[in-house]
C-alpha cells in the first residue's frame, strides 16, 4: 500500500501555482515568528477577504446570514474564524485547527546582567527543544514590552539586514573535551542559554581626582534600550520577548522544491488552513478555522485549546445568528467534524531507524493523516474512529488530493501530542492531519512545497464537504 509521490502528477500550470503558494508561505513564516505576529498577519488577510471582527459583527444591527464571515481575536495570540453556513448551527461545523506557537527561548522577567564586560540576557526555553541547537547562530528578538501605563511597544530586532543580531555562544572544540563527553541533553544546559547583547564599555561616572572612572557596558545598553524603544529595565517585568532564529525562510534544494524555515511546526498547517478558509464562501455547514497558541506547552492557559474561548466564541456566534440556547451550542460542537492539523515527522534518510517504513510519513506524498498520536501504547491520544477515517478518505479522494497515513515513529520509539483530543472532548469527530517536516523543533525545519499545495487542497475540500 505505498502512497504515490505528488510531484509526478503536476502539469506546468499546477507547478506554477504550487511555487507561488510556496513563496507566499515563505514570506508568511519569515514575517510571522511569534503567535502574536501570526495573528496580526492572519487578521490582515481575513479583513481583505471580507471578515468582520466579533465586535463589528455585534454592532451590525442585524442577524448573521449564510456567507457572513467573522473572526474572534483571543488576546492577540489565538484566532478563530467562521464563515456562516446555510444549515443551522446545531448541525455542526467543519473545523480546521492548527497551532501558531513554536518552540523558542523566552526572555526572563528579570533578564539583564553584566559579566566580565559583556551584557547578557537570561532566557527560559519554551517547548521541546534540543538546547545545543540554539547556540552559535544569529538570533532575533520578537515580542512586546508593555509599559505600566498600558503602552504596548512592539519589538522585532534582527530581521532587517541593517539590524544587529543576538547570539548565544558555544564552547570552542579545543577546550570542549569535558563538554563533548556529556550526553546531548547536558551538552548545553537550560540555565546557560544566555543571550549576548553588548560589550562596549562606557564611562558611567568621571574619575575623581587620582582615581579611576566608573565604567560599565550596562549603562550603554540601558541608554540604547531607552533611546530606541523607550523602555527601562523594570519594563522587562511586563514583557513577552521571544528569541528566534534571525533571517528569512529560504527555498531549499537546487530544484527549490522545499522550504527551510523557523516555526513550520505548526505555522505550515496554520497558513495552509487559513488559505483554505479564505476560499470558502457560503458553505452548507459553517466553516471554522482555529489558529491557537500554547500547543507546545500542553495547550494550557487562556489562549490554549483547553481554554473555553472556542466554546464561548461559538456561543456568541450562535446568538448573533439565531435564538440562542445552550443545547444548540452543545449540538453544534458535538455534530462538528474537525481536522486537527499539526506537523508529522517526515521520514528522514539520515535517521531511518526511528520509523516503521510502512507507517511513516514521506516528503512529497501529500497531506498526512494520523489515526492516533500519543506515546507508549497510544497514551494521551485521540484515536479517530474508523467510520470518520472512511469519511475523510472519501472527501480527499473525490477532491483528487494526495494524502498518506502515518504514525509518529516506531512503537515505543517516542511520541507526541496535538490539540485533537481536546476537541474530541466535545464528542465531535476529529482526526490528526498535517504536513510532514524534517528536523522538527530545530531552529530551521524542512518542508516540501508539494505537501503545502496538497494540504491546502485537502483543507479546502474538507471545509466545503457536506
Ligand atoms: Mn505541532
Ligand atoms: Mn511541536
Amino acid at each position: 500500500m505505498e502512497r504515490k509521490n505528488a510531484w509526478l502528477s503536476y502539469d506546468k500550470k499546477q507547478k506554477k501555482e504550487l511555487m507561488a503558494l510556496g513563496e507566499r508561505y515563505r514570506v508568511f513564516i519569515s514575517r510571522g515568528k511569534t503567535e502574536r505576529e501570526c495573528v496580526e498577519l492572519a487578521v490582515a488577510e481575513a479583513k481583505k477577504a471580507g471578515y468582520l471582527s466579533l465586535e463589528e459583527a455585534k454592532a451590525l444591527g442585524r442577524k448573521l446570514v449564510p456567507g457572513d464571515k467573522v473572526y474572534a481575536d483571543i488576546m492577540g495570540k489565538s484566532l478563530a474564524l467562521f464563515t456562516v453556513g446555510t444549515e443551522p448551527w446545531e448541525k455542526g461545523m467543519n473545523i480546521l485547527g492548527a497551532h501558531i506557537d513554536s518552540p523558542r527561548l523566552d526572555i526572563k522577567q528579570n533578564p539583564l546582567y553584566e559579566d566580565t564586560d559583556i551584557v547578557l540576557m537570561d532566557t527560559h526555553y519554551y517547548g521541546g527543544i534540543k538546547k545545543y541547537q540554539w547556540v552559535a547562530l544569529p538570533l532575533a528578538l520578537h515580542g512586546v514590552v508593555v509599559k505600566k501605563d498600558g503602552t504596548v511597544i512592539k519589538v522585532a530586532l534582527g530581521e532587517s539586514p541593517k539590524d544587529p543580531v543576538l547570539c548565544i555562544t558555544d564552547l570552542l572544540p579545543h577546550l570542549a573535551a569535558n563538554q563533548m563527553s556529556k550526553p546531548a541533553a547536558k551538552v548545553v544546559e537550560g540555565e546557560d542559554l544566555n543571550l549576548i547583547i553588548g560589550s562596549e564599555k562606557v564611562v558611567e561616572k568621571k574619575a575623581e581626582k587620582g582615581g579611576e572612572p566608573k565604567a560599565s557596558v550596562m549603562k550603554n545598553i540601558k541608554d540604547i534600550l531607552e533611546k530606541t524603544y523607550g523602555i527601562e529595565e523594570e519594563d522587562f517585568l511586563s514583557a513577552e520577548l521571544e528569541v528566534v532564529p534571525a533571517g528569512e525562510a529560504r527555498d531549499l534544494g537546487l530544484d527549490r522544491s522545499m522550504i527551510l524555515g523557523y516555526g513550520q511546526d505548526d505555522r505550515i498547517c496554520g497558513y495552509t488552513s487559513l488559505q483554505a478558509m479564505l476560499k470558502v464562501e457560503a458553505p452548507k455547514r459553517t466553516s471554522c478555522c482555529l489558529l491557537v497558541d500554547k500547543e507546545e506547552i500542553g495547550s494550557v492557559g487562556a489562549t490554549g485549546m483547553h481554554s473555553r474561548f472556542f466554546e464561548n466564541t461559538v456561543a456568541e456566534l450562535i446568538a448573533l445568528t439565531e435564538e440562542y440556547c445552550d443545547l444548540k451550542l452543545r449540538r453544534a460542537l458535538t455534530n462538528s467534524r474537525m481536522l486537527s492539523s499539526d506537523v508529522s515527522a517526515g521520514h528522514d534518510p539520515n535517521y531511518p531507524g526511528v520509523d516503521e517504513k510502512k507507517n511513516a510519513a514521506y516528503m512529497g506524498r501529500g497531506l498526512v493523516f494520523n489515526k492516533f498520536t500519543g506515546s507508549r501504547g497510544k497514551g494521551g491520544c485521540n484515536d479517530a474512529s474508523a467510520e470518520y477515517l472512511a469519511y475523510v478518505r472519501r472527501v480527499m479522494d473525490e477532491a483528487g488530493v494526495f494524502w498518506q497515513t502515518a504514525e509518529l515513529g516506531k512503537v515505543d520509539e517516542g511520541g507526541g501530542g496535538t490539540i485533537a483530543y481536546i476537541a474530541g472532548n466535545y464528542g465531535m469527530n476529529v482526526v490528526d492531519a498535517g504536513i510532514s517536516i524534517l528536523s522538527m523543533h530545530a531552529p530551521w525545519e524542512v518542508a516540501s512545497k508539494a505537501d503545502i499545495y496538497e494540504a491546502t487542497k485537502g483543507y479546502e475540500a474538507f471545509l466545503k464537504a457536506e
